[in-house]
């Protein structure tokens, strides 16, 4: 087809394609065993698949609620009772949303102004920046020190201005597996006390922690939830990134607003998944051993690596491992990424594009949601190396 031959004011010049798909795209292409982007090898419950056909088949394909299907929304507001005593109104304070992605897109739609300024950790996630800029806010970028990728509070508090509208928070970490703990939150809750600034927390891995870690969610502290949007994803929590199904909790003010927006980007999530999910959410079993699944994992692997030349703080939450190759090579981590690839036959992510100057500290994230032979296999290219 002919191009457009007009003007196009992009909205995000300077973006390509997320790191996530080139890589993905990479390790297809050359056979390799794919560590990069986060989705497991393993397949969903059998069970969960049975409860989608189930309804299905019932005939529940039309529509959802616009705010999603009240009985997982009723069943999300128990599960935050009993894992953060955390009061969520069913009715008011919860909306379905097409994964962790669209709630963080919409959130930041709804709240971030002309001008607006949004505070956000790197490395961070991908998704936070363009969605800001996209909505026309300015992204200041906070750092997470190594090697804990610990927050600095007083070089934090410093950055705030009058034009500070919000700050993005994710616990467990992607890419660092790191977490925030209490005290972290403590401090947050402090500052923002008496500033009219919102919280848009990013827990999508809320359930996979290890080492006897709590996860410490924003809803957690009240005078912090008040202000905060809580995002949640059952992609990561079983198994089903390509359902592409979450949540956004948040005070009845903050989701009305979203609300108004979501309504016009998808109107509704998926209508069998939803009532298949309230069933299993129901049942805690099928979330709660989540941490030690992937800490076994987290554990195979590094314990299949430990005589490589990779070195590693071990993750203390999520299913991604950072490994540093500073031993084996001073390329640049996109460069030694796609040798990888090409190479040796094993892909991870460079860790560069999660900071905004594209900072190079030879720094690579892998997967291991992984089955354990792909891990094998993988630490077997991994320790040649
Ligand atoms: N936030 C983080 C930190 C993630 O790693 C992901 C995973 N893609 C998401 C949000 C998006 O979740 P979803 O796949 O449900 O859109
Ligand atoms: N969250 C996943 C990761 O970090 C990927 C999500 C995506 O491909 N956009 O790898």
């Amino acid at each position: 087809m002919k191009l457009f031959d007009g003007n196009i004011k992009s909205k995000l010049p300077e973006t390509g394609t997320s790191v996530f798909a080139v890589m993905t795209g990479l390790a297809k292409k050359y056979n390799a065993v794919n560590l990069s982007q986060g989705f497991p090898d393993f397949p969903v419950s059998k069970e969960l698949i049975d409860r989608v056909h189930y309804y299905m088949k019932k005939g529940y394909n039309q529509y959802a609620p616009m705010p999603g299907v009240e009985e997982l929304r009723k069943n999300i507001s128990v599960m935050f009772k009993e894992n953060h005593g955390a009061d969520y109104n069913p009715e008011t304070e919860i909306t379905i949303t097409a994964g962790g992605t669209q709630a963080l897109y919409t959130a930041i739609s709804a709240f971030i102004n002309d001008g607006d300024e949004a505070i956000i950790f790197e490395p961070a996630y991908d998704s936070y920046a363009p969605a800001i800029t996209a909505n026309k806010g300015t992204v200041k970028y906070a750092t997470l020190e190594y090697p804990h990728y610990s927050i600095n509070w007083d070089v934090v508090v410093r950055m705030i201005t009058s034009r500070t509208r919000l700050f993005v928070l994710n616990t467990p970490h992607n890419p660092t597996g790191s977490i925030l703990k209490k005290e972290d939150l403590e401090i947050l809750e402090r500052i923002l006390k008496g500033r009219d600034i919102l919280v848009l927390s990013d827990e999508v891995y809320e359930h996979i922690i290890f080492d006897g870690e709590t996860h410490y969610s924003a809803s957690r502290f009240p005078e912090l939830a008040r202000r905060t949007l809580v995002v949640g994803s059952f992609g990561k929590t079983f198994h089903a990134t390509g359902w592409k199904t979450g949540f956004i909790l948040a005070p009845e003010n903050l989701t009305a607003e979203f609300r108004k927006l979501h309504q016009f980007t998808v109107f509704a999530a998926n209508t069998p998944i939803q009532y298949a999910l309230a069933d299993f959410v129901k049942d805690p079993r099928n979330y709660k051993g989540l941490g030690k699944f992937y800490q076994q994992k987290r554990d195979f692997f590094l314990n299949a690596i430990k005589d490589s030349r990779f070195k590693a703080v071990p993750a203390k939450g999520t299913y991604f491992q950072l490994l540093d190759y500073s031993a084996i090579s001073d390329e640049k981590e996109y460069d030694f990424a796609i040798r990888l690839t090409k190479e040796y036959g094993i892909a991870g992510v460079p860790v560069a594009p999660f900071y905004h100057n594209g900072d190079n500290n030879r720094m690579l994230r892998f997967c291991f949601a992984k089955e354990e032979s792909t891990l094998q296999k993988a630490a077997e290219i991994l320790c040649k190396i």
